[in-house]
């Protein structure tokens, strides 16, 4: 099996970066629960046949939808180590507790957070940010633990912007906040939230009685890559006490490049920031890290320690802090080590060049699309995604929205390449986010030329 995935990996690039699911293959996952077993040769030749050809691809070197990461092979490796240890790293004197608090404070070195700030690796960033809002909840709105919301007269509000992920809204919905007070505040044309208008809104609210508690700010748009202004809502947060939540699921990462570093090193400053290692840090699924500046309201949020939980001196019970005082999860894997294992391995400073070269193809695909007359740029690209359509003139923009969705599924269907889409300004963008370390510059040429193709035979058909 070893040897296969190696083998797999090294002819990544000469596969289809993605294949339709046959319907043998999907019959094949629709059985009855095995009553006996069978030798594991013939479970591994299904998984041969029926499931390994048939993968989502986003480790293919032309793989850029949504945003989804590669994985580094030493991190295989170490999944597989991590899988055979299986420690449950919650609780207890054991050397994989250490790994994952070297982990989490190297992630505090990442993004200039402070020794003293507390922090948890868990499944990803839509974890992470409702983890990071339930500290925010729990700080700025008193009792909240021991009396839940309803004795709030005022109603807590939240901001963020019209570009905030949809994770945002979970998390408010799940610590009881509700959609509806979440305020979205709009976007100038780079797509940063409008601090303006920010700032006009959490005054009439406050006049009109709510209670304001706390602003996401988005370092990395998923829709275009936007990175809000920090400075200005640092500011805004101070002046009205409110907690400061980034949500960097991906372009927190970007302080690694030497360029942005300017523009996210008050990062430092913020009360709390969710990012992926399995986004921008390649890291295989799941990995994602929470940090807190305030400490004690982190562990005031979850602490709950139960006679069976309690610490010894000495002994296996004795050991750090139990994570169960630090998040939502009690039973928790050695995530830890791929990340771990991988840093050592490559060093921080290569993972900000990968970082920096994703941002440099994302320029590059920018001034090809620029330059050809067939295609248009749809939204300024800041970090690393872009969103551009084919065009012809005198096409009407719904013509256009339905030529564009064609051509965005036949790249994925004729296994060429997988962007996604969004819809920007009632315009169906094609969407290429860059967060893979095997992609080469040949590859996004591979792109533009077949969307040019697949544009013309479209039109072609139709007009057939
Ligand atoms: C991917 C993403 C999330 C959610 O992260 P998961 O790891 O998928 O849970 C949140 N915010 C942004 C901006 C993202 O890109």
């Amino acid at each position: 099996m070893l040897d296969d995935m190696i083998h797999y990996l090294k002819d990544i690039r000469h596969r289809p970066v993605w294949s339709e699911i046959p319907e043998s293959a999907k019959y094949h996952l629709k059985q009855e629960i095995p009553q006996h077993g069978q030798s594991l040769e013939n479970v591994y030749s299904e998984f041969k046949e029926h499931i390994l050809p048939y993968t989502k691809g986003n480790i293919h070197p032309r793989f850029w939808a949504w945003v989804q990461g590669t994985g580094i092979p030493t991190a295989m490796l170490a999944d597989m180590l991590a899988s055979a240890m299986n420690p449950n790293v919650t609780i207890g004197e054991h050397a994989p507790m250490y790994a994952d608090i070297q982990v989490v404070n190297w992630c505090k070195e990442l993004m200039h957070f402070p020794p003293s700030a507390s922090g948890l690796l868990v499944s990803g960033a839509s974890m992470a940010n409702l983890t990071a809002l339930i500290v925010a909840r729990n700080k700025k709105l008193k009792n909240v633990r021991q009396q839940g919301l309803h004795q709030y007269a005022a109603q807590p509000v939240m901001y963020c912007s019209t570009e905030s992920h949809s994770c945002i809204q979970k998390a408010a919905e799940i610590i009881g906040i509700g959609a509806e007070n979440i305020r979205r505040i709009k976007v100038k044309s780079d797509y940063k939230i409008d601090i303006v208008a920010l700032h006009i809104q959490i005054e009439a609210d406050l006049s009109a009685g709510y209670e304001p508690f706390c602003i996401v700010a988005n370092i990395g748009t998923v829709n275009t890559g936007a990175i809000d202004s920090l400075d200005d809502l640092i500011k805004i947060a101070r002046q009205f006490d409110l907690w400061l939540h980034a949500d960097g699921a991906f372009g927190a990462l970007a302080i690694l490049v030497p360029e942005y570093f300017d523009q996210l090193s008050s990062l430092s400053e913020v009360d709390s920031v969710a990012f992926d290692l399995h986004k921008w840090m390649y890291m295989p699924y799941e990995a994602g890290c929470v940090l807190i500046k305030d400490a004690d309201a982190h562990r005031e949020s979850f602490a709950i320690t139960p006679n069976y939980l309690s610490h010894h001196s000495k002994g296996l019970a004795a050991g750090p802090e139990s994570y169960n005082n630090y998040g939502i999860e009690l039973s928790r894997g050695f995530k830890a080590l791929k990340i771990w294992m991988c840093i050592k391995e490559q060093g921080i400073v290569r993972f900000g060049k990968m970082i920096e070269q994703n941002i440099l193809q994302a320029r590059y695909l920018e001034k090809v699309v620029i330059e050809n007359e067939y295609l248009e740029i749809l939204a300024p690209v800041s970090l690393n995604i872009v969103c551009y359509r084919f065009v012809v003139p005198g096409m009407s923009n719904d013509s256009l929205n339905s030529i564009n969705k064609n051509i965005c599924m036949e790249l994925q269907t004729q296994g060429i390449a997988s962007p996604s889409s969004t819809i920007l300004h009632n315009i169906y963008a094609i969407r290429v986010a860059i967060t893979n370390h095997r992609s080469k510059l040949e590859d996004f040429k591979v792109l533009v030329d077949a969307t040019i193709r697949l544009g013309l035979n479209l039109i072609q058909n139709r007009n057939n």
